[in-house]
Parts: structure tokens; C-alpha cells; sequence
């Protein structure tokens, strides 16, 4: 015969393991649909969440449940909702707009089967940098570390066609390549100088960033730089950084830079229903939506289903009909 201890500690165990598998055996058993997002520290993961959070409201009526992944951004979202790795991606405008087009990265290669399925809200061209380099413009950067993201994601890609606009060389400055979601430590440990992130605000990334012992403040683009891009592309706007979250922020204010929309998409073949479910679920709880994270809290119900770069998926479209936001 065991001992008494065992015998409780095998029948607690098992207890414990009866309780605890049942749900995640039926979670795993259930289908899930997956969202590929960014870093952790980002908008677009906490985005991912909410929206996951809204679908899996329902989950029991249907049937399977929602869950976000973190990746490199837009330029793997793309690559992995096209692939059919994952069923949703959250994508700047822009990459969407270069998929759809076969321009740049996506260049004779245009990826056509993207479907848009919301317009979520705008992000910011973010410049954050360490006071004691001193980079108060963006010419500043001559000569510094920059990080630009890792090799291949939207963040390198961005801030190559930002760095020639401004007329500077790779050769002029030192480019890291290290994530992004890894930038804000790096700032702090003194590798780096500054900083590349297309992002909404607040996040996380920004906070960890300002919380350490070096002083950091985020660089503002001149007007001239500003006015150029976005009268050379329809989806860029002149934006204002709202800082209010970042307490120990140097030089808060609203930052003047380049904005650009975060949008919802999946693939042509992605299931009619799905996509109808999450469409469905985002809208009907909207303000709940809203408020799960402050850059969702200015979206506009009217606004979500326009100016979406792709084609709309059906299953958005059906939904979007039905309560009359698209004729
Ligand atoms: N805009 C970034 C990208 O496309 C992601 C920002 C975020 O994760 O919130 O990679």
C-alpha cells in the first residue's frame, strides 16, 4: 500500500489534472482562427487581442475560438496571411497597398488575393531618441546608431524610404538591425542612439523606453518633409503624436510626423462566415472594443469600412451591407 502522503498527493493531482484539462483539452481540440500581429510591445498585439476577445464572446455558439500571435509586423502578416499560415493580419496601409500593386518589396509580385476586412486606427512614424545623442531633427542622425528593425521587417523597410527622403546615405549613419520590440532596452543600455517605429500610440515600447535612467524624447519631422510625403501618396496624413501617456517623456507635446492606418485583411479564400463572425462581433461591441486599448478609442464607426487600399473581403462586405455603412 502507498504511503498516506502519496495517496493524497496522486488523488490532488488528479483532481488538479481533471480541472485543469478539461478546458484546455476542449480549447485544444477547438478550431482556432489566428491573427498574426507584431511585437509584443506593440498596438497591433494588443489589437489582435481585442479583437480576439470580441470573437471569442461567442466562441461556444461557434464553435472554435480566436487567438493573436505576435510576428515582425506588416511585411510577415502579409507573407503569412497570403501563405495561409495564419487567417488574419494587421497591415499599415502602405504594405497593403504595395502587395495589392506589385510596388516595392512586392515589385512584378503583387499578391492579389489579399482581402480587406476593417480600417482600424492610425499610427504614427515614431523617431525616439536618447537626449544625450542629441539628434533634436531628423538630419541629426548623421553619424549615429540607428535601429531600424530586424532584416526584413516593415520598420526596415519604412525607415529606407524615410532615410533617402531625408537625403541621407546607409553609410552616414550606423543601422541596427535589432527587433523592434527589443529597441527600448537597447536605447536604455546605451547600443543604440535613437530609434525607427511605425506605431500607434501609446504603447508599450515608447513607455518602456522613457522609464529608464537616460532621458528620451521623440523627434519631431519638419513640415516641409511632412507636406512632401503625403502629397505624394493618398493614404499618408500629417499626424500629431499624443504623448499624454508617456509620463517621463522629454519635450512632451503632440510630435509632428507622418500618420498612415492600421488595417484588418485576410485572403480571398478565407472562410465567408469567419470573416462575417469577426466583422459582426468587432462592430457589435464597439465601444467595448474601443476601449481596450486608447489608440482604438477615437475610431469611427462610419470610417471602418472606407479607404481600405484592398479589395473588401464578402464576408466583411455582407456585414458592412447589412447595417448600411456601404451601399
Ligand atoms: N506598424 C508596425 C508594423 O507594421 C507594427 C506596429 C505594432 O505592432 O503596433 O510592423
Amino acid at each position: 500500500m502507498k504511503p498516506v502522503l502519496t495517496r493524497v498527493l496522486g488523488s490532488t493531482f488528479l483532481a488538479l489534472l481533471l480541472v485543469y484539462t478539461l478546458p484546455v483539452t476542449s480549447l485544444a481540440t477547438e478550431p482556432i482562427t489566428t491573427i498574426g500581429t507584431g511585437g509584443i510591445n506593440g498596438v497591433y498585439y494588443s489589437t489582435g487581442g481585442a479583437i480576439a476577445k470580441m470573437f471569442n464572446k461567442k466562441r461556444q455558439e461557434f464553435g472554435g475560438w480566436m487567438a493573436n500571435q505576435a510576428t515582425k509586423g506588416s511585411v510577415e502578416n502579409i507573407e503569412i496571411v497570403a501563405d495561409g499560415t495564419v487567417d488574419f493580419g494587421i497591415s499599415q496601409a502602405n504594405f497593403l497597398y504595395f502587395a495589392e500593386n506589385g510596388e516595392g518589396l512586392y515589385a512584378n509580385q503583387p499578391k492579389k488575393d489579399l482581402r480587406a476586412v476593417l480600417g482600424l486606427y492610425i499610427e504614427d512614424l515614431t523617431l525616439i531618441a536618447a537626449v544625450d545623442a542629441e539628434i533634436n531633427a531628423p538630419v541629426d542622425l548623421k553619424g549615429k546608431r540607428v535601429n531600424i528593425g530586424a532584416v526584413g521587417s516593415s520598420d526596415e523597410q519604412t525607415t529606407g524610404v524615410v532615410l533617402e527622403k531625408l537625403g541621407m546615405k546607409p553609410e552616414d549613419l550606423t543601422l541596427l538591425n535589432y527587433p523592434t520590440y527589443s529597441a527600448s532596452e537597447k536605447l536604455q543600455s546605451d547600443d543604440i542612439d535613437a530609434y525607427f517605429y511605425t506605431v500607434g500610440h501609446p504603447n508599450l515600447s515608447v513607455m518602456e523606453a522613457t522609464k529608464g535612467e537616460r532621458k528620451v524624447h521623440i523627434v519631431p519631422f519638419d513640415q516641409t518633409f511632412i507636406d512632401d510625403l503625403v502629397a505624394s501618396r493618398a493614404y499618408l496624413s500629417a499626424s500629431k503624436i499624443d504623448t499624454q501617456y508617456y509620463d517621463r517623456l522629454v519635450d512632451k507635446g503632440p510630435i509632428s510626423t507622418i500618420g498612415i492606418r492600421a488595417i484588418l485583411f485576410t485572403r480571398a479564400n478565407m472562410d465567408e462566415k469567419t470573416v462575417y463572425q469577426v466583422v459582426k462581433q468587432v462592430m457589435d461591441n464597439f465601444d467595448l472594443f474601443r476601449r481596450q486599448h486608447p489608440a482604438l478609442a477615437d475610431l469611427i464607426r462610419m470610417e471602418v469600412a472606407e479607404n481600405l487600399i484592398a479589395p473588401l473581403h464578402s464576408g466583411a462586405e455582407r456585414y458592412f451591407r447589412e447595417v448600411g455603412l456601404i451601399q
